[in-house]
């Protein structure tokens, strides 16, 4: 039984960060006229409702997306991403928050192709029905990982792989190590942006291990924390860990974060970091 839903966390600090990297790498395969493919393992609905009772009861998004959207003072890198935000909220009121595969819908071409899975029974319709008319989509309620092994290769041979699972059962943590070594020994050119929380560090740590253990080089992690690490309950940061990144990524995210950071965590605690867990 799945009982995470995204709708109570959309557009918290952690989305931020997160959609600020597929953004990014999303520019970055665009620079080239052909195809790409979007994968999303872990799509969530697609679309959630900030006045909804789940984001009202968090209020999570008052200190994520809230504060950034309409700075004077945005970054360059923060444009696709804003101008998505913007998309979904003609005028002042912050209604809607769009998740990946409509970050995806909004900044990908004609040309591209995009395959969305979620397993979630009132998640599924939902992100379904937001795809109806679009003829680059393939969206299917079956297992994020198996898509690893059975949607690469892309027919382009290019392409972005956003694996973003909820992190509800600690099987997850081993299970993404596992779905990105299976993904890259078919498709060792594509791009791999993998979603993670800090609760526990030694988790983070553990699964750091693993991937080193994989011999896959070039991976890049960004992390962005609001508190200090903790063995309380609770996430006090979250990352981005990306394999084969584009080459301005590191660049861009050195250039942007301590300005996230700074808006996001106003009294300056936690931190902001991009470095390499593995080099070329
Ligand atoms: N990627 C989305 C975004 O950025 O807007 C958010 C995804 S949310 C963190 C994780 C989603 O994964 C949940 O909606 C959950 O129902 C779904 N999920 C959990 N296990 C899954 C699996 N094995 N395969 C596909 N989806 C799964």
């Amino acid at each position: 039984m799945l009982s995470y839903r995204h709708s109570f966390h959309a557009g918290n600090h952690a989305d931020v960060l997160k959609h600020t990297v597929q953004s990014l790498i999303i520019e970055a395969l665009k620079e080239k006229d052909k195809p790409f493919l979007y994968l999303d393992t872990h799509a969530g609905a697609g679309r959630y409702q900030l006045s909804s009772a789940h984001a009202e009861r968090t209020g999570e998004y008052l200190e994520g997306i809230a504060r950034i959207w309409q700075q004077d003072d945005l970054p360059a890198e923060l444009e696709p991403y804003i101008s998505v935000i913007n998309h979904f909220n003609r005028g002042d009121q912050l209604r809607y928050y769009p998740g990946s595969p409509l970050i995806a819908r909004q900044l990908l071409r004609e040309q591209d192709s995009i395959q969305l899975t979620e397993l979630h029974s009132s998640d599924f319709p939902l992100l379904r029905s937001e795809f109806q008319k679009d003829n680059r989509a393939r969206v299917e309620k079956s297992d994020g990982y198996q898509q690893l092994k059975a949607k690469l290769p892309p027919v382009s041979r290019r392409g972005l792989v956003l694996i973003d699972p909820p992190y509800e059962m600690k099987s997850d943590y081993q299970a993404v190590v596992a779905g990105i070594h299976d993904g890259y020994k078919r498709f060792a050119t594509g791009t791999y942006a993998l979603w993670y929380p800090v609760v526990l560090r030694a988790q983070i740590k553990r699964m750091i291990k693993e991937l080193e253990a994989t011999g896959i080089r070039k991976i890049m992690q960004i992390e962005l924390a609001v508190r200090p690490d903790s063995d309380q309950r609770g996430m006090t940061a979250s990352g981005m860990i990306v394999v084969n990144p584009p080459w301005k990524l590191e660049a861009q995210m050195n250039n942007v974060l301590p300005w996230l950071h700074k808006k996001l965590v106003p009294t300056g605690i936690g931190h902001a970091t991009v470095s390499w867990i593995v080099p070329e």
